[in-house]
């Protein structure tokens, strides 16, 4: 028994230290890469006990392979403003990892794009993409470009020279894009006809987030939201706590966000905030969702035009604030690191219960052992949102076999896939010692998958 317990204890150093030295050749491999770094750290710690289990996977350097992109690809994007003058952007594609199926992952839009983003991103989505129990790999892509006050025609202009250059690194078995941050049904459209231009044929599957009426999947749009909701609902449920009755905030107003709302509040929550880039907006008695699809879906508009139509709401310049308002559930769906070390102690110290990640990494390494050390219920990014991505791998089966799934049939197969990566994340994480930690369990079972499929197929 003893010697068996000196032999674990071995593995687990041997681990540790393995982990910890790779560790050190990715920061110094990738200087500057601080999102990526954070992303890596995630994820090799959580895989220790993993390792420790299965020697293999170090003998096979699974994690050595696993950070370095099988592709990093970086392009000029030019395009022509509505003043004639000629604007350059950069653009990006990682290929990760195409382990388990094409590679699979949103573009994002925003100027604070760079190597980086793209890669914690890219990286995130290997082991997102194979908690769906999917077929998808992972990938990531997008651009520095800000659409911001861009006129239609600039946009337009501006994907379509994207996709002039991104086409020859795409196709509905090799590389499947969609959106993120800045890139929706529009953004996709667009990008979408340049694509069947280019190479003559109409290959509906080579990207997802599509419209309706050509080859998209209902559903699609409310996906990453609604699956948020129903994940945090299964982990609640669990503690005999639900949405029903509880106060929750909200971060961010584009799609993911709007749609967590939508859910939270058709089972019972009150959403009391959400924000945009300028600021956040409370409102004691409920957020008036109608109000802000309006604003957002439709007319472009800020978040402090909310409260011109509904003055007993109070709009606030600045977006780490939002964190200071008392709830029961906190739902981060804007961008990463949104929630810092402060911004936790706060939410811990104001009651909340728990935590839903709608948005990619939004919580900082720090933010997120306050909440494990505070027993807050933590739903991590990689298994909350991974309802948007689920969804495009029906809309890549939909666009295979010809047909359309109703809206229903999309969300009961979404409501299913919910439930999966939530009872897999938890079983990872009562097999590895760590029970109800779904930061560890969602990160063991969504490796376990991809690292068993690249020892099969040899290095
Ligand atoms: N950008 C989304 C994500 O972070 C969706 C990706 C997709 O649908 O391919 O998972």
């Amino acid at each position: 028994m003893k010697l068996q317990q000196e032999v674990e204890e071995t593995h687990t150093r041997y681990a540790q230290d393995y982990v910890n030295h790779l560790l050190e050749t990715v920061v110094h491999r990738n200087p500057y890469e601080t999102e990526f770094h954070q992303a890596v750290k995630e994820v090799f710690y959580s895989l220790i006990p993993v390792l420790a289990k299965n020697p293999k996977y170090i003998e096979y350097a699974i994690l050595d392979r696993l950070v370095e992109p099988d592709r990093l690809i970086t392009f000029r994007v030019p395009w022509t403003d509505d003043n004639g003058k000629v604007r350059v952007n950069r653009g990006f594609r990682v290929q990760f990892s195409n382990a388990i199926g094409p590679y699979k992952g949103g573009l994002r839009f925003h100027p604070s794009v760079n190597a980086s983003i793209i890669k914690f991103l890219g990286f995130e989505q290997i082991f997102k993409n194979s908690l769906t129990g999917q077929p998808i790999g992972g990938g990531k892509g997008g651009s520095d470009f800000d659409p911001k006050g861009k006129s239609e025609l600039e946009i337009m202009r501006f994907c379509q020279s994207f996709m002039t250059e991104l086409s020859k690194h795409i196709g509905q078995d090799t590389d499947v894009p969609a959106g993120d941050i800045g890139v929706g049904a529009r953004e996709i459209g667009y990008m979408f006809g340049q694509y069947k231009k280019l190479i003559g044929a109409y290959e509906a599957g080579v990207l997802t987030g599509k419209g309706i009426g050509y080859g998209g999947s209902l559903g699609r749009k409310e996906a990453t939201g609604y699956g948020a909701v129903y994940f945090v609902e299964q982990m609640l449920n669990e503690k005999d706590l639900s949405f029903n009755g509880s106060t929750v905030v909200v971060s961010g107003s584009g799609n993911v966000s709007i749609y967590a709302m939508e859910k939270a509040m058709q089972l019972g929550a009150r959403v009391v905030a959400c924000s945009d880039s300028s600021g956040y907006i409370y409102h004691k008695d409920g957020i008036n969702l109608d109000t802000i699809k309006r604003l957002k879906e439709v007319e472009n508009r800020r978040c402090r035009d909310y409260v011109l139509e509904h003055p007993d709401a109070v709009y606030t310049e600045g977006c780490s604030g939002i964190w200071t308002i008392p709830c029961d559930i906190a739902l981060p769906c804007a961008t990463q690191n949104e929630i810092n070390h402060l911004s936790a102690e706060l939410l811990v110290r104001n009651g909340v219960k728990a935590i839903g990640e709608g948005a990619n990494m939004p919580s900082t390494l720090e933010a997120i052992d306050i909440f494990l050390q505070h027993n807050v219920l933590f739903a991590p990014a990689k298994a909350a949102n991974a309802g948007g991505v689920s969804v495009s791998a029906l809309e890549m089966a939909q666009n295979s076999a010809r047909l359309s799934w109703t809206m229903d049939e999309v969300d009961a197969k979404l409501q299913i896939i919910m439930k999966n990566i939530y009872r897999e994340s938890m079983k990872a994480s009562e097999e590895y010692g760590v029970p109800g930690n779904l930061v560890i369990g969602a990160n063991i079972a969504g490796f376990v998958k991809v690292a068993d499929a690249m020892l099969a197929q040899g290095v």
